[in-house]
Formats: C-alpha cells, sequence, structure tokens
C-alpha cells in the first residue's frame, strides 16, 4: 500500500513537473522546487519533496493543453499495409518506384536511447546522420523513433535539387500513426516538430520547384502538397536490407554517437532533449517494484512461510501456471499455498471451527496442509489416484503446490476427496465451456 501510494504522489509530481509556463500552477511549482521549507510547508512542498521529482538534471518536457487545432493536416501521407508480407512487397516496390528514399530507425540497448537515418538517392546512401539521445531513464524508444523521422525530413531538406516524390521507411506503427493526431500526449513536441520540418521541406521544395521568372514580389513559398512525401511502414526482421542496415546504425547511435551539431535540425543541435514523462514513470515503476521485492523478501510472510512454497515469488510465473484454471480451481491452490484453505487448522486459527483436528483422524491430528494433502488416511483412495500419475512427487508438498504440472492432479484429488466440495462445488478438471455451464454434472 506504502508504494501504490507512492506511485500515485509520483504521478502527480510527474504531471505537474511538465505543465506548460502558461499553466496556472507553473509559478507556484517553480517556487516550491526552489527548497523544501521549514515552516508551514504547504502539500506541494511534501510532494515535490517526497518524490524528488526535480533531483535530475535534465528539465521535464512540457505537455502543452492544446497543440494544433484537430482539423490539421499533415503535408505527407502513411501508408501501412494490413500485414508484414504485403509491407515488405510495398518496401520492395518502393525501392524502384522513388528516387529518393530515406530510412529510419530508434533504437535502445545497454540502458541507452539512440536514432538513425539514412538517405538514398537513386539506390545509393548520399547521407547519414546519428543521435544519441541519453539514458533508458531519460527516454523512451519511441522518442527515438520520432527523432529518427526528424532526422530523415532533414536530410530530405538537404538536398538542393527539386524532386517529386519521396519516402521514408520506418518500422513503427505506433509513430505512423501519431502524426496522424493532435493530441497532448508525451512526446508530442516531437510529432509537433516533425510537422514543422515538413512544412519546412516543402517550402524549400517549392522555392525550386517555381521559376524565378515567376516569382513576383508578393509571391510566397507553399508549404503543402510542393512534392509528394509518404511515411510507409516497413516491418523489422523480414531481411529488408535498408531496414537492417538502419537497425545498426540506430544500435550505434544508443552506444554514444552523434553526428556534428551543424549536420542536425536546430531542435537537436544546443540542448539534450528534456526527459521524458513516460519514461520518468517507468524508471519509477521499476524502482518501486524493485523496493517491492526487497520489502518481500524481508516481510515474515516471505520468510516464516512462502520461501517453504515458491521462493521465485514475486514472479509472473505463478500468475502464469494458472492462467488456464478456472476462478475456483485457480483459488484453492492459492489458498492451500498460502495456509488459507478451509481447512480445520485454518478454520480454528480465525474462529470458524471449534477445534483444529481432522474430522476423519480425530485428536492428536492437526488438518494441516500437508495432514490433508498427504498424511490423511481417509483420503488414501483419491490419494493413490494421484500417485498414480506423479509418483514419489505425490508426497512431496513442494512439488504439489509448485509444479504447474501437478495442479490437475491436486485438483482431481481435492474432488475426489469430496473434503472441500461444500465450499468449491464440483472443481472440474476442465474450465467449463461457456454454454454448457447450467448443465454441469450434479455434485455427489
Ligand atoms: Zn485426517
Amino acid at each position: 500500500m506504502s508504494l501504490l501510494l507512492e506511485k500515485h504522489l509520483f504521478r502527480a509530481a510527474s504531471r505537474l513537473a511538465t505543465l506548460p509556463k502558461s499553466h496556472p500552477l507553473h509559478p507556484i511549482i517553480r517556487r516550491a522546487k526552489r527548497h523544501y521549507v521549514k515552516r508551514h510547508p504547504a502539500p506541494i512542498h511534501h510532494l515535490l519533496h517526497r518524490t524528488g521529482i526535480f533531483d535530475t538534471q535534465l528539465p521535464y518536457e512540457t505537455i502543452d493543453v492544446i497543440r494544433r487545432r484537430s482539423t490539421f493536416e499533415p503535408t505527407f501521407s502513411v501508408h501501412i499495409p494490413p500485414d508484414k508480407q504485403q509491407a515488405l512487397e510495398e518496401a520492395k516496390r518502393r525501392r524502384h518506384a522513388y528516387k529518393v528514399r530515406v530510412y529510419s530507425d530508434g533504437s535502445g540497448i545497454d540502458g541507452q536511447i539512440g536514432a538513425a537515418a539514412a538517405l538514398y538517392i537513386n539506390g545509393r546512401i548520399k547521407g547519414k546522420l546519428f543521435y544519441h539521445l541519453g539514458k533508458a531513464t531519460d527516454h523512451t524508444v519511441y522518442e527515438a523513433e520520432l527523432v529518427g523521422v526528424l532526422l530523415a525530413q532533414h536530410l530530405l531538406r538537404s538536398i538542393n535539387q527539386p524532386f517529386y516524390r519521396a519516402t521514408i521507411g520506418l518500422d513503427n506503427q505506433a509513430v505512423i500513426l501519431a502524426t496522424q493526431n493532435q493530441q497532448p500526449k508525451p512526446a508530442h513536441y516531437l510529432l509537433d516538430a516533425i510537422h514543422s520540418e515538413s512544412m519546412e521541406l516543402m517550402k524549400k521544395q517549392s522555392r525550386m520547384h517555381t521559376p524565378t521568372a515567376l516569382r513576383q514580389p508578393d509571391w510566397q513559398p507553399d508549404d503543402r502538397g510542393v512534392f509528394d512525401l509518404s511515411i510507409h511502414w516497413t516491418p523489422g526482421h523480414m531481411d529488408f536490407t535498408e531496414n537492417e542496415d538502419i537497425d545498426g546504425d540506430a544500435k550505434t547511435a544508443a552506444q554514444g554517437f552523434t553526428s556534428p551539431a551543424n549536420k542536425l535540425p536546430a531542435l537537436l543541435r544546443k540542448h539534450p532533449l528534456p526527459r521524458s514523462l513516460s519514461a520518468a514513470r517507468q524508471a519509477n515503476l521499476a524502482d518501486l517494484k524493485k523496493r517491492h521485492t526487497e520489502q518481500w523478501k524481508k516481510s515474515k510472510r516471505y520468510t516464516h512461510r512462502m520461501k517453504f512454497i515458491d521462493p521465485t515469488m514475486p514472479s509472473p510465473k505463478f500468475l502464469k501456471s494458472i492462467s488456464n484454471l478456472t476462478r475456483p480451481q485457480a483459488a484453492i491452490i492459492t489458498q492451500l499455498r498460502t495456509g488459507h484453505a478451509p481447512l480445520n487448522e485454518h478454520l480454528h486459527r480465525i474462529k470458524r471451527s471449534a477445534t483444529p483436528n481432522c474430522p476423519h483422524c480425530g485428536p492428536g491430528f492437526t488438518e494441516s496442509v500437508r495432514h490433508f494433502l498427504i498424511q490423511c488416511r481417509h483420503h488414501s483412495r483419491a490419494r493413490y489416484q494421484m500417485y498414480r500419475k506423479l509418483k514419489r512427487n505425490a508426497y512431496n508438498i513442494e512439488y504439489l503446490l509448485q509444479a504447474p504440472k501437478a495442479f490437475p492432479h491436486v485438483i482431481k484429488f481435492i474432488r475426489d476427496s469430496n473434503r472441500l466440495s461444500n465450499i468449491f462445488g464440483d472443481l472440474e478438471t476442465h474450465p467449463p465451456k461457456e454454454q454448457e455451464a447450467p448443465n454441469a454434472a450434479p455434485q455427489q
């Protein structure tokens, strides 16, 4: 619970940290973050201090409340074929159909993020740009993909000849789709830069397309539809050479390689990119998970009990192993593991049973999970069925409660023993089919 609270505090603080200057709260936050006042601190002082939200070198990205109007039309078209195979064929077709092609990619490796773009004219590489964004705790691969598109457009802008069509290939559908909306989201400042860069590209081409004679004093360069720029999806890992090459280049950039500043787009030239809200939240979540594991390994619940049942907890392993069980089946397995199954030992502890003893074996025999599963002679017939399948493992309580392979047999044992049927009903061995549920076999 305390970690959950911290997670929410971080969410709130990180939202405050990304507000634009024009927001009424902005000056208040700026004042509050300077120092943690000792006398009469307000909740905002506690929040900013407690979360350490501003204890980073990079400033946070700004997430504006509104961006362009919702009817804004990008100056490029996007193309996403329905599946990988068709996308690959389209990419191959474009290899011949387009004189000017650019491929871009973003990548994360060893906790570092980088982006790259390569320009092909008539099938030959005419330029490459690299940009190292920084640590994965400050930036996301998604941002790197956006920077890749920006680099691609900048390469197109460096061409000093008019051209009529150009294509940008990248292997990330999310990025391509993101260029089509104008909602305020993390990293949208990069999308805005992409749209601006694209318009500048159109203007430059427009100037070259229009003969000098036509440029009257009141002539304005066009900023859209001058030539056909399209961004298309080239799926990764499909042996498309340009894609595999740019993937390698993006990894080089992630390892810390950046092109000379004067070759880069203006946005990337001077300052490092601001810290990403998504990356900050991901880093915070990873930290909380780590702390949770540490706290759990120190807690009594772990050192006294769970360590003996499943030392790998917490891990997704157990959830995966019960994923094909029905809800009551998963419940009983969990209860047996934690010692909360409705057997007399537990029922007596929570004052729901007068005695902790086994109803069949009587005084001197506490009805514990071990007694029920392995020792109780009353269930030996049911246990024999389990023994036939699991052999010696049927007498190994760790195996019975840990191995996913054992679960169906344990469930069958519980079913055959009839001990818990008044609580769990009929624990069918197979998940019930939706249609047949009303006709389930009557319980014995
Ligand atoms: Zn017994």
